[in-house]
């Protein structure tokens, strides 16, 4: 029986701040993140086709194409060296992908990095019920949160006219945002490894909420964590952050000053019970506790 791996599981919607949390996360002496592991399956491929155009969004945090990085080739030699049954382009995601290549990529990523943990921002749900389904992993649910009205701005300004009028509209995605976060903590938040926290709180005051999220892992907080940038990375997928350098960890209150009237008050309407849940008011100011 092969020992369980650690797994850190970042469950959120979209534009909620999962990229620095990963980050902070990843930048840990024990604990190894590599991004979206659900999306792992894309890179696979452009290992062992060099002719596969990569876009710039798909390199590795560490400014080379995942086909160029040493990281990811010794990740790669120990996967071809271990995991015989890895097909040509593992996919990630049904529960027999997980037990098969997820545990043989991990294993890898954590004998290449040396740490103990391994962070999958991977964010999806479908993923972690896959996840729990497993005796090869012992997950522990990081559930992030931000306010609604955040996201949903967040989300629908990068959308084009038409998207925002379908499934990217700002109200669409406050729907999605009401649901998703009440049916995770309904499910969730009886479970010992479950954790719940809001990126405002995250953003505010770091050490304070990394510590308690360490803590429960029986990790201790190093104040290197929140100078991330200044470590090597080796994520792949997740926004544009992941390759910024000095980065300040600084409140983005941007959707306070840009909502209309209408957009905010119909907002806070339609999303009242998962404001009320997670503890967010109907004022509009930043949001702290
Ligand atoms: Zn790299």
């Amino acid at each position: 029986m092969n020992a369980p791996i650690k797994v850190i599981y970042i469950l959120s919607l979209g534009h909620s701040g999962s990229t620095l949390l990963d980050l902070i996360l990843g930048s840990h002496s024990q604990i190894e993140s590599v991004g979206e592991i659900m999306a792992f399956g894309k890179y696979w491929k452009s290992f062992s086709d060099n002719s596969l155009t990569l876009e710039d969004k798909d390199r590795c945090t560490c400014g080379f194409h995942v086909n160029e990085c040493d990281y990811w080739s010794k990740v790669r030699y120990e996967i071809e060296a271990n995991c015989e049954e890895l097909g040509i382009v593992p996919s990630f995601n049904s529960k027999e992908e997980i037990d098969q290549n997820t545990y043989c990529l991990m294993k890898a990523v954590l004998k290449v990095s040396e740490k103990k943990i391994i962070c999958d921002s991977s964010k999806n749900l479908f993923r972690l019920k896959n996840y729990l389904k497993s005796e090869l992993f012992e997950v522990f649910i990081l559930h992030l949160v931000r306010d609604g009205r955040a996201v949903a701005y967040s989300w629908a300004k990068k959308r084009t006219h038409s998207e925002k009028e379908a499934q990217y509209s700002y109200f669409n995605i406050l729907k999605r945002w009401q649901k998703f976060n009440i049916n995770n903590y309904l499910s969730f938040s009886n479970f010992n490894n479950y954790f719940c926290l809001r990126y405002e709180d995250l953003v505010n005051d770091p050490p304070h909420i990394v510590s308690k999220i360490l803590k429960k892992n029986s990790l201790e907080f190093e104040s290197d964590q929140l100078q991330f940038w200044k470590l090597k990375h080796h994520n792949l997928y997740g926004n544009r952050m992941r390759r910024r350098s000095n980065q300040e960890i600084k409140i983005d209150s941007s959707y306070l000053e840009n909502l209309s009237h209408q957009e905010w008050w119909l907002g806070t309407l339609l999303t009242a019970s998962g404001l009320r849940l997670f503890d967010y008011s109907i004022q509009r100011k930043y949001q702290l506790k």
